[in-house]
């Protein structure tokens, strides 16, 4: 596979930097928690870029014209990513445009297409994953919120957790059992829920970061129309296995991977650490060659994409190599930063605006959200290696 830039590609990516350059300001830090900024002071912000973005149709530049796209390759998609958090750009769609279009496209009706992908697209309409539970993370088929169809509705009882950005959002996508109690991924369905509707309670969760970024959600018979089902009934864990894999493929971490890398390198050229500059050098090598590795695993998962065809243990290989390798990064930028590396955003005397911290904090979320690393591996040995399961 040739993974050589197009000349479209670049042109893609020199529009992109130009929006951000226009919406954001010049000493922009962002919070370190990419892809999902949720801090309070950036949400303006963050729906301007989402805005200004969807006007020039750069949010979602893969998907067709027709649902706001631009009808590009998943490549230009890619580029979009990298350049979003090569900038610290806060961004507010992930979900919407990561994960709820592309199922939509792949098994939504057309009238879930016609009304959901143009308001993500050009409108930059917020959405949230509404699938693990208390007892429900890596064991997802065995979750128990419960889709009672009455008539022409559905009642939803139950509890998620771990929703990210449910607080922001207007629609979720949510994970429910149709099916009998044991029935696992057999009696699944997935649906398209407004977070505002009658007998959705959303609670916030504070991390270790002290960010407001997940929430646990309560519903007590909350009613979906029948028509907000996605595809089949009690097909659900198909479409949600599709969408998994696009959210463990995407390229969530190459950006902010290259920049932190970049900044490091920044600093240990300018003698900006305690350590001396050899030291961080023999350091940062280790992390670029990490970076090249991951890019290209990354690469392949988008060259799939853009073959058409739907990436499986790929996804997982770049999702585990990349979260790891900036889970190490993180580790280094604290190690050569010495204290000044440990202050917050909140502390002048800080590093790189706090942003060494936050990514060391919030990096060992990366080996869980989207399928721990033990879940990857499971799928790489059992899915790409044909290894029995233990
Ligand atoms: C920052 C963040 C954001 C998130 N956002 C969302 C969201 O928006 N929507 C959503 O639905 N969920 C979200 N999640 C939840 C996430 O998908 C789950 O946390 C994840 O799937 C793990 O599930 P769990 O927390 O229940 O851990 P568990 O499944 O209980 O796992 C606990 C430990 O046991 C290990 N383990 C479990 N089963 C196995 C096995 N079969 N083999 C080997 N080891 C195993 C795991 O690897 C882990 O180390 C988010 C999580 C985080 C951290």
């Amino acid at each position: 596979m040739d993974f050589q830039p197009t000349a479209k590609m670049e042109r893609i990516r020199s529009e992109i930097r130009e929006s951000l350059a226009a919406a954001l300001p010049d000493d922009w830090q962002g919070s370190g928690f990419l892809p999902m900024d949720v801090r309070p002071e950036h949400m303006e912000l963050a729906r301007s870029l989402d805005r200004r973005l969807a006007a020039k149709r750069l949010l979602a530049p893969a998907w067709p014209e027709e649902f706001g796209g631009r009808g590009l390759s998943p490549f230009e998609q890619f580029a979009l990513y990298e350049e979003l958090g090569m900038a610290l750009a806060p961004r507010l769609t992930t979900i919407s445009v990561d994960l709820v279009g592309p199922v939509l496209i792949l098994h939504g009706s057309d009238e879930q297409r016609r009304q959901h992908l143009p308001a993500i697209a050009s409108e930059a309409a917020v959405w949230c994953q509404g699938f693990s539970e208390p007892s429900a993370g890596s064991d997802l088929t065995s979750l128990k919120t419960r889709a009672e169809r009455k008539g022409d509705v559905y009642l939803v009882t139950g509890h998620k957790l771990w929703t990210s950005m449910a607080h922001i959002s207007e629609w979720m996508i949510l994970l429910a059992r149709t099916g009998a109690e044991d029935s696992r991924g057999r009696g699944l369905s997935l649906f398209l829920l407004p977070t505002n509707s009658p007998g959705v309670t959303i609670r916030p969760i504070y991390d270790a970061t002290n960010e407001h970024m997940l929430n646990e959600v309560f519903f007590e018979d909350v009613q979906i129309p029948v028509e907000q089902r996605i595809g089949e009934e009690n097909k659900g864990w198909t479409y949600a296995t599709s969408l998994l894999q696009y959210e463990r493929g995407d390229a969530l971490f190459t950006g902010q991977f290259r920049r932190l890398l970049d900044d490091l390198m920044r600093l240990a050229r300018s003698n900006g650490f305690a350590r001396s500059a050899a030291a961080a050098a023999s350091a940062l090598a280790e992390h670029e060659i990490d970076w090249q590795i991951g890019r290209l695993l990354t690469l392949r998962v988008v060259g799939l994409h853009a073959a058409g065809k739907l990436p499986d243990r790929e996804s997982s290989q770049a999702k585990l190599f990349m979260s790891e390798a900036y889970q190490r990064l993180g580790v280094t930028a604290q190690r050569l930063a010495g204290q000044h590396g440990h202050l917050t955003h909140q502390d002048a005397r800080t590093a790189l605006g706090g942003r060494i911290v936050q990514a060391l904090l919030s990096s060992t979320t990366a080996t869980i959200i989207a399928g721990t690393s033990e879940i990857q591996r499971t799928i790489i040995a059992t899915r790409g290696l044909g290894l029995p399961r233990g």
